[in-house]
């Protein structure tokens, strides 16, 4: 598991893809360690979680499926709490998966 296998940008079956990006402050400026922008297709995690891979990469696959729950309609019919709730299980979960190394991430060059 590693901070720069972070991949670029997260793929849809529909659209263009979101970009990812790393960006100081946002947890001061949004209090958040990430956010999707379903409009401009734009992924942002806060810069300092490259300080702990756990929680970058918790982060990275909460944001995912937020992604996923807008992509699908989803997002329109759940509550935001429930939204988060499933968002930090997916985190968690596939966090956990890397961690163990049931899950690889390999950038195609
Ligand atoms: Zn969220």
């Amino acid at each position: 598991m590693s901070a720069s296998k972070l991949p670029p940008s997260i793929p849809t079956l529909t659209a263009k893809p979101y970009k990812v990006s790393l960006k100081r402050g946002l947890i001061q400026s949004k209090n958040a360690f990430g956010m999707t922008n379903s409009l401009t297709r734009q992924v942002t995690l806060d810069k300092s979680l490259l300080e702990s891979e756990s929680i970058l990469w918790a982060t990275f696959w909460h944001e995912v499926f937020h992604v996923f729950l807008f992509e699908s309609g989803l997002d329109n019919l759940l509550k935001g709490p429930i939204k988060e709730s499933l968002c930090d299980a997916f985190g968690t979960y596939m966090t956990k998966a890397m961690e163990e190394g049931s899950i690889k991430l390999d950038r195609v060059e």
